[in-house]
């Protein structure tokens, strides 16, 4: 017989800490009845700047819609190319696609799983050469750790390309000391309730320090209105938080650094017990990650066992990504940095995600790295 099934993210950890006040701050919300914009979404634009350092946040109903509204701002669209990483989530590429352009896919760092700033600079010069008018680079903070934004900014700068940081999977962590959210030329973030800060619903955000690319953000996510709502000015979308999201969001910002903190403490005590079966993931120097996913790698052909013997333990995992963006049915088509991503398609094979939360004990823990150090010695 199979051991019950701990949770891979345990959000009723959470709940349990900080249930009450969220209940009290939505029923707050349903009392008030301003449910569109309410004052609790300026609130919480306003405290995710203080915590971040960023001059503007837009707030808007997802990851996803974040990315577009900025693509939108940029005037993304047929005959522009925007270089991308195809080890990511579908959102990063379909932002780009859905709007009619071209995402450039780019190899990643076998160690940190981020953008290889050596692939984006050939990736630069590819979509040159093929006349793809690139105009703009998305980089990913993936699993929740910077991507290399000394090496990318450089990059962007001396090519002419603005950069966008999709930081759905990092909101909160930092490079050099710097939080994400006050790099490129605007950073973005999602809500989702599985991301480190995730609501009870879709919702998402964009940080950035440019004035006027805020106004046009503020816009967009209003079907493009000007001086008022019965004045349009530019194709927008119906893209706002909801009120409700943005008040459990401010209930979950104000314990958020103590859960980042007791996640780097989990992730430590993972990299102690399963650095002599595995690989665990590389914190690149100066960089600190808020774990939306702790993810290892495996040698060829250990997955499957490990992820069987795992569930017989009762310990869930999961894999992402299986199949890279560039092999997907609906990305296929797109062109890539040298014809092929060999450390992308690498470590499609390779990776497996342990459950990781802020709340996993120390009990879960070790059954965890027992189980799977039993299996892979
Ligand atoms: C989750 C995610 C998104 C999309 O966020 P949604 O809020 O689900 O739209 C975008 N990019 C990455 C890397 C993500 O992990």
């Amino acid at each position: 017989m199979s051991a019950p099934m701990m949770p891979f993210i345990d959000l009723a950890a959470q709940r349990a800490r900080i249930g009450d006040q969220i209940e009290v701050a939505v029923r707050r919300v349903v009392r008030h009845g301003a449910y569109i914009m309410g004052p609790e979404v300026f609130e919480l634009e306003k405290q995710l700047a203080a915590f971040c350092g960023a001059k503007h946040v837009v707030s808007c109903a997802s990851g996803t819609d974040a990315l577009t509204l900025v693509l939108l701002a940029r005037g993304v669209g047929p005959g522009v190319a925007v270089l991308c990483p195809s080890f990511t989530f579908a959102a990063t590429a379909e932002a780009v696609a859905l709007l009619g352009g071209t995402p450039f896919f780019v190899d990643v760092l076998p160690d940190t799983f981020n953008m290889d700033p050596e692939s984006l600079a050939a990736a630069v010069a590819e979509a040159r050469a093929q006349k793809l008018n690139p105009a703009g680079v998305i980089s990913v903070d993936l699993f929740g750790q910077p991507a290399d934004y000394d090496a990318i900014e450089a990059i962007c700068a001396r090519e002419g390309l603005w950069l966008l940081c999709d930081a759905a999977q990092a909101f909160g962590a930092s490079y050099r000391g710097r939080q994400l959210g006050t790099f490129g030329l605007a950073t973005t973030t999602s809500f989702f309730p599985a991301k480190p800060l995730g609501a009870y619903g879709d919702g998402g955000a964009v940080f950035t320090d440019d004035d006027e690319l805020a106004e046009v953000l503020r816009s967009l996510r209003v079907h493009g209105q000007g001086v008022d709502k019965y004045d349009n000015v530019r194709i927008g979308v119906t893209g706002r938080l909801d009120t409700i999201q943005a008040a459990v969001l401010l209930e979950k910002l104000a314990i958020f650094s103590d859960e980042i903190s007791a996640r780097n403490a989990i992730a430590s005590r993972y990299a102690q017990g399963l650095r002599e079966v595995a690989i665990p993931p590389v914190v690149a120097e100066g960089c600190e990650s808020v774990w939306a996913q702790y993810t290892i790698r495996l040698k060829p052909g250990q997955r499957d066992g490990l992820v069987a013997a795992l569930k017989e333990a009762g310990v869930p995992t999961a894999c992402y990504y299986p199949v890279p963006l560039h092999r997907q049915t609906a990305y296929r088509a797109y062109p890539r940095a040298g014809g092929e991503l060999k450390t992308t398609d690498q470590l499609a094979r390779e990776v497996l995600s342990l459950p990781m939360h802020p709340y996993l004990t120390a009990e879960a823990q070790d059954r965890i790295v027992g189980a799977a150090a039993r299996h892979l010695r």
